[in-house]
């Protein structure tokens, strides 16, 4: 049975990804599903309407004219309260759903019998590789967050031997050796500067001296479930504060990318540390969405304190939006391929450990637990 698929224009703001490159509409179409795209809907993207068009798509000019008929919906965003209402009981709609900050939408789409499936929630594990959205994001992030401090470094970054001196490279201390970390610390070489990098979980640094950069090392290796980090306990907290503090002080970039899921983001730079670093310097934090790796930190700001620009953008990967999009899509084709069996039917329950470990709502009920623990503890 080909399937209705519909891929809606986020309008959340600042947002620039697509949920599916024409690339991937067109293996859609090719295993006889309709595909339609909202007009402009991979425009802030650069992928015109035309070029889905070519793959096959069918181009909507309205969003009733979109979901008509559509069974499955691939989103980047969550939906909004009112998108949800546009939705037929029944569609499945596939995407990040950040379901602790949209409580709301998510009671929406339970009471209105929308089955969702939250792209955060997919296992980080070998067989999901291919649909790990937030491995694909974090990469898009990671890059444009060197990209962002080397630009705002009033310094080279790599070594240069001129008719006008020798320039030393400059130094890029990334806290936080995860994704988006690895990521970060690639490009900051390959732009030439010295790289330090430091992570609580000791396995990262073997990641990291692959990479060419020292792993700074601390007595501690707080790795928990699923290669996640623990919270440290408050001796711990000192320790690092305090190695921190001195890797800190001695580099020109710094980007934090350090997080623990589900939690407000480790303090790793404190506004004493700040006043110890070097004028001109520049730190990026990625956990400004969840709290900041920095005191200073301003979500979505740029601020100059002590001589140090302090940036805490918010959504990187749309920043990269035409690869951000390409490595989404490929995510979620991924996905459906474990949605719709061989014979083309949706597979009839969710037993799947990829599909039940990410399905939000289904059938009227909130199957996430700890998203039902907060919707009854009154978050709606
Ligand atoms: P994340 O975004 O949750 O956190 C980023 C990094 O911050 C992590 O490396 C974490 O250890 C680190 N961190 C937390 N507290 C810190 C502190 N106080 N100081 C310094 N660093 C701190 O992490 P992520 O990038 O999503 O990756 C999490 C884990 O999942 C990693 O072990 C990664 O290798 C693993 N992973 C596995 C797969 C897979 O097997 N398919 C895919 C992706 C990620």
């Amino acid at each position: 049975m080909p399937f209705v698929i519909a891929v809606p224009n986020e309008l959340a703001g600042g947002e620039k990804r697509v949920a599916a490159v024409p690339e991937v509409v067109q293996k859609l179409v090719k295993a006889g599903n309709e595909v339609r795209i909202e007009h402009d809907a991979g425009m802030s993207a650069y992928y015109p309407d035309r070029l889905y068009a070519d793959a096959g798509a069918r181009i909507a000019f309205t969003r009733a004219e979109l979901l008509d008929g559509a069974q499955i919906v691939l989103r980047v965003q969550p939906p909004t309260v009112a998108e949800v209402d546009q939705l037929a009981g029944g569609t499945i709609i596939i995407g990040f759903m950040n379901a602790a900050r949209n409580l709301e939408a998510v009671s929406r789409m339970r009471d209105r019998k929308i089955t969702a499936f939250a792209l955060e929630l997919v296992p980080r594990t070998t067989r999901a590789q291919s649909m790990d959205a937030l491995s694909s994001q974090a990469t898009a992030g990671g890059y444009m967050a060197a990209l962002l401090g080397a630009a705002n470094c009033p310094k080279f970054l790599p070594m240069l031997t001129t008719a006008a001196g020798t320039i030393r490279p400059a130094t890029v201390l990334v806290l936080g050796a995860g994704v988006a970390g690895l990521t970060a610390i690639a490009t900051a070489k390959r732009l030439g500067a010295v790289v330090e990098a430091y992570d609580v979980r000791r396995a990262a640094g073997e990641q990291v001296r692959s990479l060419g950069a020292r792993f700074i090392e601390l007595e501690i290796d707080a790795e928990a479930q699923g290669g996640y980090a623990r919270e440290l306990t408050a001796e711990e907290k000192e320790k690092e504060r305090q190695m921190v503090s001195a890797a800190v002080a001695r580099a020109d970039v710094v980007i934090t990318t350090a997080s623990i899921p589900g939690r407000r983001a480790p303090l790793l730079i404190t506004r004493e540390t700040i006043e110890t670093m070097r004028p001109g310097a520049v730190i990026v934090d990625m956990a400004a969405e969840s709290g900041g790796n920095c005191e200073l930190t301003r979500p979505g700001e740029t601020v100059q304190e002590h001589g140090v620009t302090i940036m805490g953008p918010l959504n990187l990967p749309a920043r990269v939006p035409f690869h951000a999009s390409q490595m989404l899509a490929k995510n979620l084709q991924a996905f459906l391929g474990l949605l719709i069996d061989r014979d083309g039917n949706l597979v009839r329950e969710f037993s799947d450990e990829i599909l039940a470990a990410s399905l939000l709502v289904h059938d009227g009920v909130v199957r996430h637990g700890p998203t039902r623990d907060l919707l009854n503890g009154g978050g709606s």
